[in-house]
């Protein structure tokens, strides 16, 4: 298994300090997977166990996972930012009062800048065969904002990632070394946009042949 160290979660936690976010949530998963997945940011179940991925979005996304013959246990499963950001909404309860309570949000660019260290540790260590971003958010913090999900989808790409050359730096640079990436849409899309569901299983199943073809080489 494959942990960041704590002076790196330090180093997060510090940086991520002030912006509306709660908890921290690990990177998991084995130090030389096939698959390393980037996700976008834990939601209000994720916090609670400290578990990426354990959600309704996580449910669909293990499907995929078992649709090419692994689980959980068998990749890296990270993202973006390790907090997760929240927004306070009214929430209508079923007598009719009206309470708030903390809504998931998307990331912000200044709260993936703030959280970049801890993925550029990760993208410098972990070993993946393939890394499978998981929608825009993890997508674009690797190849910028030109770099769009629903033109990428399901090709692979060898590229260099975008990394921060120091903590006190707000511009990324790229990494010299090359990385094998294969982007595919959010597990959650399906939920707002279930006609993105034929193309998302047969981006999985790209993934999973282009996996045979690597193991056979
Ligand atoms: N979305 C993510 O990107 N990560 C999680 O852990 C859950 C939902």
């Amino acid at each position: 298994m494959f942990r960041i160290p704590e002076s790196i979660a330090a180093v997060g936690k510090e940086r991520i300090n002030g912006f509306p976010v709660e908890g921290f949530v690990y990177g998991e998963g084995p130090e030389r997977p096939e698959l390393m997945l980037i996700g976008e940011a834990p939601g209000e179940f994720e916090i609670v166990d400290g578990i990426p991925f354990v959600g309704r979005a996580g449910k669909e996304l293990m499907r995929s996972l078992g649709s090419i013959g692994l689980s959980r246990e068998d990749v890296y499963i990270t993202s973006a930012v390790r907090s997760r950001p929240y927004r306070w909404g009214m929430k209508k309860e079923r007598d009719g009062t009206l309470t708030e309570r903390k809504y998931n949000r998307p990331p912000t660019q200044k709260e993936i800048l703030a959280h970049a260290p801890v993925l550029d540790y990760e993208l410098a260590n972990v070993k993946p065969k393939l890394i499978v971003t998981l929608g825009n958010v993890g997508l674009q913090r690797l190849l910028g904002k030109e770099a769009k999900v629903t033109e990428l989808h399901g090709q692979l790409l060898e590229k260099p990632v975008r990394c921060l050359p120091d903590l006190s730096s707000t511009a990324y640079e790229w990494t010299e070394r090359l990385y094998r990436i294969v982007p595919t849409f959010h597990p959650a899309s399906v939920f707002y946009r279930p006609s993105h569901r034929p193309d998302l299983d047969a981006d999985w199943l790209s993934i999973g042949k282009l996996l045979e073809e690597m193991r056979n080489v």
